[in-house]
């Protein structure tokens, strides 16, 4: 079956009996057993429940997986995937991650776990990092906020042959334009609650394995943190999942046009976007993406010029968040990133000067138009 068709037609059979089209909400918080030694295929909704394990079904066909685990966000997906590692493990990391990741990496060092942090595009700098105690390497491709890009195959096999797990964040391009087990990498991670999800009002996180052994280590502690999704919550994220393709069809095409069309304006003095052929991330990309997503991220020429767009913006929004049918635009440096070290921040370039766009479903005429008239306006 094809990406669009699964989208919309997941095969997992909980059909009621009535035949309903959308998959039943089943708000129990447990289940009855036909009688002692018969047990009900379900128990209790904290291990599992019929409508997130329909979405966790879907999910992990996405991603062409062998087993998905349905989080209540993205940062408790990333929280239980570390639970499976203990104190003196050593892993290697993407310097660029969600500003959340980072700050969880922070709190496991009070814990005692080793982190390098590291430009994991450089692949022969990752291999030099590699210690007798390393366990993992944890990327984001591309990443947040500067979207950097690291290739997932070449690093894929230096896990291999060192026997180190590879962990993919994929929040930002999706299984439609990249599926980074099929690549060789072991965990996908996903913060639902942006494309999958698809309309910022659903928060959500999955860790889809490429094995079920790694899969039942994740469930293992999935049930034990409890952080588990809601089946309400389960029922928004499938039926967003039905618009993803065409959503990210249109996300990246509208995309390609502003990262365009800012790079054409003197006062925008660097514009990061993968599917800008001068990006030094475009040939990895585009070799293992079948596009480039909706993320761009921009240093303009000035602190007042950031603050006259966000002021000015009418589609767009001010907020942080990405991954929407809606536009909006953060400031890293106060939101996302706000909790990095002020070193660390400045030397990335998350700035004053440094906006991060995230392209929603709106026409793109009129997201260049909104972005042309709040800047010179
Ligand atoms: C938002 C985000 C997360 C965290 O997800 P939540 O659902 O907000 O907890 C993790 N990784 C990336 C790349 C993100 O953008």
């Amino acid at each position: 079956m094809k990406f669009e068709t699964l989208c919309v037609h997941p095969t997992l059979d909980i059909a009621d009996e009535y035949g309903s089209i959308t998959t039943p909400i089943y708000q129990a918080a447990t289940f009855a057993h036909k009688g002692l030694d018969n047990d009900s295929l379900y128990s209790y909704s904290r291990l599992s429940n019929p409508t997130r394990s329909h979405l966790e079904d879907l999910v992990k066909k996405l991603e062409n997986g062998a087993s998905c685990t349905a989080f209540s966000t993205g940062m408790a997906a990333i929280t239980c995937t570390f639970k499976m590692f203990k104190s003196n493990d050593h892993f290697i990391c993407s310097s660029d991650l969600y500003g959340g990741a980072l700050r969880l990496f922070r709190t496991l060092k009070d814990e005692n776990y080793e982190f390098d942090f590291i430009d994991t595009s450089d692949l022969k700098l990752v291999e030099s990092k590699i210690k007798s105690n390393t366990k993992a390497i944890y990327i984001e491709t591309p990443s947040n906020p500067l979207m950097n890009v690291t290739d997932i195959e070449e690093v894929a096999k230096i896990c291999k042959k060192h026997n180190l797990l590879l962990i993919v964040d994929n929040t930002f391009l999706t299984p439609y334009f990249q599926k980074p087990l099929d690549l060789g990498a072991d965990i996908v991670i996903h913060s639902g609650t942006k494309y999958l999800g698809g309309h910022n009002d659903t928060l959500a996180g999955f860790v889809v394995t490429n094995s079920t052994e790694l899969g039942e280590k994740v469930l293992y502690y999935a049930k034990t943190i409890g952080a588990c999704l809601s089946s309400f919550d389960s029922f928004l994220i499938e039926r967003g999942i039905k618009t993803l393709a065409l959503r990210m069809r249109q996300i990246n095409d509208s995309a390609i046009k502003i990262a365009n069309y800012l790079r054409s304006l003197p006062c925008i003095k660097k514009v990061n976007y993968v599917g800008l052929e001068d990006n030094p991330g475009y040939l990895v990309n585009k070799k293992q993406s079948m596009g480039f997503g909706g993320m761009i991220s921009i240093t303009l020429e000035s602190e007042e010029l950031a603050r006259k767009i966000l002021k000015n913006v009418k589609i767009f929004k001010y907020a942080e968040s990405l991954g929407g049918v809606d536009s909006l635009i953060t400031y890293p440096m106060y939101q996302t990133h706000a909790d990095l070290p002020i070193e660390e921040r400045l030397e990335k370039g998350i700035d004053e000067r440094f906006l991060r766009i995230s392209v929603g479903i709106e026409d793109s005429e009129d997201l260049i138009n909104d972005l042309k008239e709040a800047i010179y306006g």
